[in-house]
């Protein structure tokens, strides 16, 4: 499959490809292997990805990033996808520069955006967004958590879980009650400093996949934070996350597009040079039948996700469509993973090889950023409203 095969391509964004591609050549595949084994990545890679521009790319050149569109920032996810060393975007270009700079961009004070924006864009300050609790990950709204109002500022109290970039975090967008009688509209957002006395990391949690992530539980023991940590009004922060939503599902979207792409192009390879009875396993009509068939799929699911881009580009993706893009792609992603691991027979199945790493990774893109099964809700409630 041609790599980059999308509607909003032009001249910049192909010479920019070229510097994210070089990146990777560097400084990441030579290494990734060995992370992925070690389970973990080390933490100068945050400020390589910031010397070479590669972080927060969308955000307004004053705080740090190139001002360019969000087709940019979908050029490098996909990329990253592509080229299967997705467990770096994920975190990186995903919850780091994806969401928590955008939650900052659009609600945060000026003091808010001059503290951490520009330190984000370089790497210096590593962001993550804490909404998940042991108790609550879909049903949000009963998330535990507390911020009480004290002497200038605010006490929290609670534990996050499954928090992505949980290790190497600076600041932490940490989802909270500020009124525990009042439901969704009791719900705010602050600015947790990670040096902040009380907040403690629970260790690296162990996964199927994506294993250099640095995914954490986190805990909060009477943290105190000023009034300047709010991130948007009090008790406005559901309706913030929720005015968020279609950027971080196109982001989830545009990486699991990449990724299938990716899947499919090594798979082309390896059956291409792998011999059974006397022939390729090319050759078999049911290899090229069913690669012919995801072929089309993802073929056909690349000019939705592209419309997507353009409309999230424009202001204008709402967050059904944005849900539909989450849906497909990743449930997608792992039908890709699963037919084409098929293909690689057993050596698919070895984790030295990057199909298997691809099924392992691929599993969590149906859970994180919402379940596939929350899409549904949200996209059938547009149905019927
Ligand atoms: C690798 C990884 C990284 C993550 N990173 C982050 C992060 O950075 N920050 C963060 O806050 N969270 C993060 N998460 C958490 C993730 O967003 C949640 O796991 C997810 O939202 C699901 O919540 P849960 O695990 O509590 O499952 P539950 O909500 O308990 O759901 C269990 C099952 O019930 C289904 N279900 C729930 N409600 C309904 C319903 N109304 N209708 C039908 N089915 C329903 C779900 O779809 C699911 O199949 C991460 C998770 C993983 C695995």
């Amino acid at each position: 499959m041609a790599a980059i095969y999308c509607s909003w391509m032009n001249e910049d964004l192909r010479i920019f490809s070229d510097s994210v591609n070089k990146f990777i050549d560097q400084e990441i595949e030579p290494h990734y292997a060995e992370w992925e084994r070690d389970k973990w990545m080390p933490r100068e890679i945050w400020n390589k990805l910031g010397e070479a521009g590669l972080l927060c790319v969308d955000i307004p050149e004053e705080y740090g990033g190139i001002g360019v569109g969000f087709e940019f920032a979908a050029l490098i996810i996909d990329i990253f996808s592509r080229r299967g060393v997705g467990a770096v975007s994920v975190g990186a270009m995903g919850v780091h520069g994806g969401i928590v700079a955008h939650y900052i961009v659009n609600m945060g004070t000026d003091y808010q955006k001059q503290n951490y924006l520009s330190k984000m864009a370089s790497g210096e300050c590593v962001g993550a967004i804490a909404m998940t609790e042991p108790g609550a990950g879909s049903d949000l709204k009963n998330i535990k958590t507390s911020a009480k109002k004290t002497e200038g500022g605010y006490l929290i109290n609670g534990s996050k879980i499954f928090i992505t970039n949980g290790q190497h975090c600076d600041i932490i967008i940490v989802v909270c009650k500020t009124d525990p009688s009042a439901g969704a509209k009791g719900v705010s957002l602050f600015i947790v400093e990670a040096t902040a006395k009380g907040f403690v990391r629970g260790s690296k949690l162990e996964k199927l996949g994506m294993h250099s992530q640095d995914t954490s539980e986190l805990f909060f023991q009477d943290v105190f934070v000023s009034e300047d940590a709010l991130l948007g009004p009090l008790n406005g922060g559901f309706i913030a996350m929720m005015q968020e939503l279609p950027r971080e599902r196109l982001v989830l979207a545009v990486g699991a597009q990449a990724a299938c792409e990716g899947m499919l192009d090594i798979t082309l390879d390896y059956v291409k040079e792998r011999n059974a009875f006397g022939q390729r396993i090319a050759d078999f009509q049911n290899t090229r039948f069913k690669l012919a068939d995801l072929a089309t799929k993802v073929r056909v699911q690349k000019a939705f996700v592209d419309q997507c881009i353009l409309l999230l580009a424009e202001d204008r993706l709402d967050t059904a469509t944005a849900s539909m893009a989450k849906l497909h792609t990743t449930e997608l992603q792992g039908v890709v993973a699963d037919e084409c691991l098929q293909l690689f027979g057993g050596y698919g199945y070895m984790t030295e090889y990057r199909i298997a790493r691809e099924y392992a990774d691929a599993r969590a893109q149906r859970i994180y950023g919402g379940t596939s099964e929350i899409m549904k809700e949200i996209i059938s409630r547009d149905l019927f409203k």
